[in-house]
């Protein structure tokens, strides 16, 4: 079998991350199986459907690689085809025009609430043999009805929820199109699946109570349906249904907040799936690996620490050239000039291991373009001690003759501790602060190689006055 799967989202509203999950998996299967993926936009809701968030779904999946091998395809582009289908389902009796008013529906509801009856339509319109059907009223445009079948029952294998079974009697005659013409969603998203020989339905669960509708139609118009895999809900880190509301992010804000593509990825992986113990894989593994049956069947959880921990992991993962690249743009918008002073390909290796985002690589890299602001007095006392300013002063003469290397800063450190009889603690700690107005850096002599000679001294030489 030829398999061929689909991410459907409808671009209403917010698009989050956990959203972004239902393409990375049906990706991840299309790419394991050699298959194909298709990208289909579900934009029929025209008061609801913006063209940012479809911006944001395909950024979205470019930034993370998901690449499409059609699409996307627009459903407002194929109203046609499903009017066609409507027609043909007229011609062969498989639904029926049903002239019941908004006002009839809605008495017929409110008689079955007062029945204590499950609200459905009645099939006062549905065509049967022998049965005379009401008088066309004049100025009621009819809705088409789906003639769902009645008694039996639809079951399907869900690759992660095991089987179903729904009762037909369940299922009142699902309307397909409204009165202006346009048909509705359950019905368009059948015909594209068809038409696009979807053989994998991988979606969130919210669609379990759909399922036996479409496959319902989707017999109907002589089709078999797909595999069904119904992914269960993504929660916040505080166990509610993500929204933006409660501070779900997209895709878009974490690319911002200096997150790697590959982070994400993982990340979202491993969002109702697993491999064994696996934490920490290449995109290329997770292809290699995936498969429906390790679906997790319960809900998963956002947990925003394992995100910014894996991202830790990739960056220090990452080449310094090619992180330096991905820094840029932030360190740009920090004011910081990165082709002129230290080599920032060097600040940030020396940056990289102690960063979880790009954004604190860029925040420590500022500190070597950028002088720190004066400190005040207080300040001053603090960090540097009086005593330590003879030192201090050493330091900076055994500087301006060392060898430009950690060896040579280191050689020069020590000559200045033995001098003044006191532990490197005493001495690195103000030197820190003199050139950075922290006392947190990477180690000093990999600092003073890669900040220079001349603007250690320069720096150091504003304090010891
Ligand atoms: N458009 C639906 C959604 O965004 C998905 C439909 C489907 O995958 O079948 O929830």
């Amino acid at each position: 079998m030829h398999i061929r799967t689909r991410f459907a989202p409808s671009p209403t509203g917010f698009i989050h991350l956990g959203n972004l999950r239902s393409a990375l998996y049906p990706w991840a299967f299309a790419r394991h199986n050699k298959g194909d993926f298709i990208l289909r936009i579900e934009d029929t809701d025209l008061e609801r459907s913006t063209q940012e968030a479809v911006d944001v779904i395909i950024e979205g999946m470019s930034w993370l690689g998901l690449d499409l091998d059609e699409g996307p395809i627009y459903q407002m582009q194929r109203i046609d085809r499903y009017r066609e289908v409507i027609k043909q389902m007229l011609d062969a009796g498989l639904a029926y025009s049903c002239y019941m008013s908004e006002d009839e529906l809605n008495q017929l509801r409110d008689q079955q609430m007062a029945n204590k009856e499950k609200p459905r339509y009645n099939g006062l319109w549905r065509p049967e043999p022998g049965k005379l059907l009401p008088q066309v009223p004049k100025d009621v445009l009819p809705v088409i009805r789906f003639k769902n079948p009645i008694g039996g029952s639809v079951i399907w294998n869900d690759a992660v929820k095991g089987s179903i079974e729904i009762s037909n009697d369940e299922l009142d005659d699902l309307v397909i199109a409204r009165p202006d013409g346009t048909p509705t969603y359950n019905f368009c998203v059948v015909v594209d699946d068809l038409d696009m020989n979807i053989t994998h339905v991988i979606r969130g669960d919210d669609h379990v109570n759909n399922t036996p509708r479409q496959i319902n139609i989707m017999r109907a118009l002589g089709g078999a349906p797909p595999v069904y895999a119904h992914l269960p809900t993504v929660l916040n880190d505080s166990g509610e249904k993500m929204s933006k509301r409660n501070g779900a992010m997209s895709v878009r804000d974490y690319q911002k907040a200096g997150y790697l593509p590959q982070a994400i990825l993982n990340y979202l992986a491993r969002l109702g799936w697993s491999h064994g113990d696996a934490e920490v894989f290449t995109k290329e593994q997770f292809v290699d690996w995936f498969d429906l049956d390790s679906l997790g069947r319960s809900p998963a959880q956002h947990n925003p620490e394992k995100l910014l921990w894996l991202n830790h992991q990739y960056i220090q993962q990452t080449d310094p050239e090619v992180l330096a690249q991905l820094t840029k743009p932030f360190a740009h918008i920090l004011g910081i000039d990165t082709d002129s002073g230290p080599n920032f390909v060097q600040v940030v290796g020396l940056l990289k291991d102690r960063a979880n985002t790009l954004i604190e690589i860029a925040e420590g890299a500022k500190l070597f373009y950028i002088p720190p602001p004066n400190s005040t007095p207080d300040q001053l006392a603090t960090n540097i001690p009086q005593a330590i300013i003879p030192a201090l002063k050493d330091l900076i003469h055994k500087l301006e003759t060392a060898e430009p290397t950690k060896e040579g800063y280191g050689a020069a450190f020590k000559q200045v501790l033995a001098q003044h009889q006191i532990k490197m603690p005493a001495l690195a700690m103000p030197v820190r602060y003199a050139l950075f107005a922290t006392t947190q850096t990477p180690a000093i002599d990999s600092v003073l190689v890669v900040l220079g000679k001349d603007e250690a001294i320069k720096r150091l030489s504003k304090v010891v006055h």
